[in-house]
């Protein structure tokens, strides 16, 4: 049985309500096994667990470990050779992505979660090639790689079944290019084609294989509502039921996917969503920066969560979320650095003050803009609930793992702050990377003084740096001349594909946000 106690300057808990945290001053947490057993004074914990190992951090702020609630990939899509196009044309600039070993590819974004405080991730996996063997071996590989490194995953794989480029089926986009190239494309769309059976089978193997795991779930998928057909979406929704697990699904990301959501259904995807009987706490809607009030208040009553992903918003010009909104309605919110920051990178204290800045609409009532506590409650709490882990994670309390940030306030503040400013507040504006201290995911130090304490971080980046330095293989060099073929007829298929409103353009969102 393995004690454990962590006193810091302040611990946070949790958070009681957008205006106020919860900090136990000089407070301590004792857990037993990775699970916390209690919260307060340090005397307190040493009373209950006299023989347990204490450390102390004097000059920090504990906080519960951050929730990155949306992920799909390691090396960065820019990186790789992606810029940052209006996401529609993004899909075609990742057809060149160089291939690399996902295990590496995994512990690459991991040390950047980690290193700015990040505990659990939402791994949404996809776009793989080579059928169901190849696909769970390339989950195997990104489920071992969190394992390694100790961080928490919940992982699905992305179900996509139809519409794979553009919002279009794909054997009538493909018959629309020139042959040769209309050929080249069918067959790369087609080696990332599964059965949708075998979707589920896949969820139920890895579901088993990772059973007895205490830093792995698996949980369900729907990609988005174009690349799914309705029936698909019912029966995804009944196997989350039935395995009690959360799905995570790409929601009105863009305008044009508002525009191909009124195209199927003659209404808004949330409420065709609503209609299917698939809303509820159980169901996560990425993005979602499109929804109507009534989409809102949908989710409101549904209790459907929502995710955030702000900088991947910003970098594929989707637009603004109407976070505020989505606050107001009491809406659970988790957020995600999807593919990468506005660094391009996985800094999640970055994206906490890129949240907090980007809805600071005009005015003067301090509940119309986003608070510190607020966002520290989507990155943890909040985020917690839209992943396998839900309850048992997300607050440093009694019951839930002992997944926690260690921030040092004297670095992240040095030389001076006025003490008028509460902590928290100072601490989420202030603090960069180089203040997280210690990071301990299930009762374990996995990062402490810049070094991770599990595996090598630099064997693994010049591993990665060596594998890239060879030239592109003959299989990346055909996938990069695609991409660039088809690049230029994927922008020709949304030409116009947006209806015109009189006076307004279709994605003009200066009312809503
Ligand atoms: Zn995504």
């Amino acid at each position: 049985m393995a004690e454990i106690i962590l006193q810091a300057r302040w611990l946070v808990t949790g958070v009681q309500d957008r205006h106020t945290p919860i900090v136990i001053d000089d407070g301590a947490v004792l857990a037993r096994d990775g699970v916390i057993v209690s919260t307060g004074t340090l005397d307190a914990m040493k009373i209950l667990a006299p023989t347990a190992e204490v450390r102390t951090y004097p000059n920090h702020a504990m906080l519960p470990g951050f929730v990155n609630s949306h992920h799909h990939v390691g090396m960065t899509p820019l990186q790789l050779g992606s810029p940052d196009y209006a996401l529609e044309l993004w899909f075609a600039s990742r057809i060149p992505a160089r291939r690399l070993d996902l295990y590496l590819d995994t512990l690459y974004s991991a040390f950047e979660m980690i290193a700015s405080g990040v505990t659990t991730v939402q791994h949404i996996h996809g776009w793989m090639a080579g059928g169901y063997d190849a696909i769970h071996g390339a989950a195997t590989k990104v489920l071992d790689a969190y394992r390694t490194i100790g961080m928490r995953a919940s992982y699905c794989y992305a179900v996509r079944e139809q519409n794979r480029l553009v919002y279009e089926d794909d054997e009538a986009f493909c018959a629309r290019l020139p042959t040769e190239l209309g050929d080249r494309l069918r067959a790369h769309l087609k080696s990332q084609a599964m059965p949708f059976s075998d979707f589920l089978n896949l969820f139920d193997q890895l579901t088993t294989e990772n059973r007895d795991q205490r830093l792995t779930r698996i949980q369900l998928a729907p990609a988005n509502l174009h690349w799914c057909s309705d029936e698909s979406l019912v029966t995804l929704h009944e196997k989350s039921t039935a395995a009690n697990v959360p799905m995570h699904m790409h929601l009105l990301e863009t305008a044009y996917q508002k525009e191909y959501a009124r195209r199927r259904t003659g209404k808004t995807a949330v409420r065709h969503l609503y209609d299917l009987g698939v809303l509820s706490p159980r169901m996560t809607l990425g993005h979602s920066v499109w929804m109507t009030e009534e989409d809102i208040e949908i989710a409101a009553q549904t209790g459907t969560c929502v995710c955030h992903n702000c900088s991947s918003n910003f970098r594929l010009r989707s637009g603004v979320a109407p976070l505020n909104t989505f606050e107001k309605k009491g809406l659970t919110v988790g957020m995600g650095l999807d593919e990468a920051g506005i660094n391009d990178d996985r800094d999640m204290l970055q994206e906490l003050r890129l949240v907090l800045r980007a809805h600071r609409v005009p005015g003067m009532e301090d509940d119309d803009v986003p608070s510190c506590p607020q966002v520290l409650r989507m990155a943890t709490e909040h985020g917690g609930l839209t992943t396998a882990f839900g309850k048992e994670i997300g607050r440093l309390e009694e019951g839930r793992f002992l997944d926690a940030v260690l921030i040092n306030w004297n670095t992240a503040t040095f030389p001076y702050q006025d003490a008028d400013i509460p902590m928290l507040d100072a601490l989420m504006q202030r603090a960069k990377t180089n203040a997280v201290d210690a990071v301990y995911i299930d009762g374990e130090l996995v990062y402490a003084d810049g070094r991770f304490t599990k595996i090598d971080r630099d064997a693994v980046l010049n591993e990665i740096a060596d594998l890239l330095a060879r030239p592109r293989t003959p299989e990346e060099i055909a996938r990069r001349d695609l991409g660039r073929a088809v690049f230029p007829h994927v922008k020709a298929f949304y030409d116009g594909y947006l209806p015109e409103e009189p006076g307004r353009p279709f994605y003009d969102q200066s009312s809503r946000i």
